[in-house]
């Protein structure tokens, strides 16, 4: 990546910020017309609007809401004064269409352009709305890109990205340090190679591979041929899979060290730890052998379980696994995040990292529902794509992007597994039902009991057991 060059020294007291801010004018009018519209970069993610940012005079302008609620800002529109209030914290600015002056929490101040309306929508200056509400704001003239760093005190900063059915989690620490858990089935794997390569990664400290499923580990032969990384952590399982074989062959190549985790291990970087507290015993069982890992960044820990399940939470109770943060369990499968677990842990915020329409009917129902009764707030890659929380190890946020449309909720039917927005494929080798563990042959006398819309089809049994489900006793499965 670029060294990011700001062209004035970014001030660190904030109320003489504002008081300097004619002068910053003079150093943006020294940038030449941009001939495409600018991109703003957001705490590493490229922010997208629906009406493009212009630049005016040297200026950004971004649409008002988008800019606003991006921040963390809530606003209030005066139509009939064409004024606009957006408050954080202690903070408020107001800034009106088409005049010079905008305010501070009531000091004023001098904008070279004022906002404005362009294709009817309210455009503000972005740097001036950035600052006043505390970010950093960088510059780069060459590339036209606006760099943002919301919460400057960042020291941590966790990606659950987005790759559809599956895990993958990026984990940037202070002083270059990267750990990677997990990497996303094999379609995933060139994903999440760029995903990395535009966070400005050098190298991968520490790759974690939860446990051998596809949708773990499949695209991580992509990352190991991508990047330099120092040393791989898995669950020490070997199964008969070209996408496992794959991964080992990767691993053998990079020839870094490699071992199994060790309950009770930790790995430390500077003042952070990654903790592994399981596999804490061999279920004989992909899931529940996961790798579980806590990442203490003072006083916010974050909790990764791969697919562990219940069997595996139950092995973690009476030990250190509270965590503000939690990435639930095995997509959200009705079989994980058991009630006795999420009590132990009392997450403030789960994060589900699941595919849209996914055959499993993952998050389960009932799942959604134990974690909405303890008052947890959710964040799921399917509805909000990329998850990014950042924290100084004091406090946290949750950078989500809202979901597109609003997610499915049959208020008039009980919360069981009948009400998730399964979307099943109409055939396949192996059939379970939504309300059973089992799966059938669909020559089995049970599948064949099983109601066409309760019908959820498995390609393999590996596809059936990694979803939770069990071989029916009668037929085999
Ligand atoms: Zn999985
Ligand atoms: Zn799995």
């Amino acid at each position: 990546m670029p060294e990011l060059q700001p062209l004035f020294e970014v001030k660190k007291m904030k109320s003489r910020l504002f008081l300097t801010i004619t002068l910053l004018v003079l150093s943006f009018l020294l940038i030449s017309p941009a001939l495409a519209a600018p991109k703003v970069i957001l705490d590493g993610q490229q922010l997208t609007f629906d009406v493009p940012p212009v630049v005016d005079q040297g200026r950004v302008l971004v649409p008002m809401r988008a800019i606003f609620e991006t921040l963390g800002a809530s606003i209030n529109w005066d139509p009939a004064a064409k004024t606009v209030s957006a408050t954080k914290e202690q903070t408020t600015v107001k800034l009106t269409i088409g005049i010079r002056t905008a305010y501070k929490n009531g000091t004023p101040g001098t904008l070279d352009v004022p906002p404005k309306i362009v294709g009817g929508r309210t455009l503000v200056p972005l740097r001036f709305v950035s600052e006043a509400l505390g970010s950093e704001v960088l510059w780069d003239g060459k590339t036209q890109t606006v760099t943002i760093n919301s919460t400057s005190g960042v020291k941590v900063t966790v990606h659950i990205i987005d790759v559809g059915q599956g895990d993958a989690i990026y984990i940037s620490l202070r002083d270059h340090n990267d750990i990677l858990i997990d990497g996303g089935d094999n379609t995933q794997g060139s994903a999440v190679v760029s995903y990395l390569t535009n966070q400005g990664i050098d190298d991968i400290e520490l790759l974690v591979a939860t446990h051998p499923h596809a949708d773990h580990i499949g695209g991580l032969d992509d990352v190991l041929a991508a990047f330099k990384v120092e040393a791989v952590v898995d669950n020490g399982m070997v199964v008969d899979t070209a996408t496992y074989r794959d991964y080992r062959d990767a691993v053998k190549a990079e020839g870094c060290p490699y071992q199994k985790a060790v309950p009770g291990q930790s790995w430390v970087f500077g003042s952070y730890a990654l903790k592994a507290l399981g596999p804490v015993r061999d279920h004989g069982d992909a899931n529940n052998n996961s790798v579980v890992c806590l990442l203490d960044c003072g006083e916010i820990e974050f909790l990764f379980t791969g697919d562990a399940e219940a069997e595996a939470e139950a092995d973690l109770l009476g030990k250190a696994v509270a965590a503000e943060i939690l990435k639930v369990g095995h997509h959200g499968s009705r079989t994980s995040t058991s009630q006795a677990f999420l009590a132990a842990v009392s997450p403030e915020v789960a994060v589900i990292s699941v595919g849209a329409g996914n055959t499993y009917g993952h998050p389960a129902a009932s799942t959604l529902q134990r974690l909405k009764d303890m008052g947890v707030g959710i964040s799921r890659t399917d509805q909000n794509g990329t998850v990014i929380i950042t924290t100084d190890g004091k406090t946290y946020h949750v950078i989500a992007k809202p979901p597109s449309m609003p997610p499915v909720i049959n208020k008039s039917s009980p919360p069981d597994e009948s009400v998730q927005p399964v979307e099943p494929a109409s055939t396949g080798k192996y059939v379970g039902s939504a309300k059973s563990d089992k799966y059938h042959l669909p020559s089995c006398r049970y599948a064949e009991q099983i109601a066409p819309e309760n019908r959820v089809w498995f390609s393999s049994e590996a596809e059936a057991q990694a979803a939770g489900y069990v071989a029916c006793k009668v037929c085999g499965g």
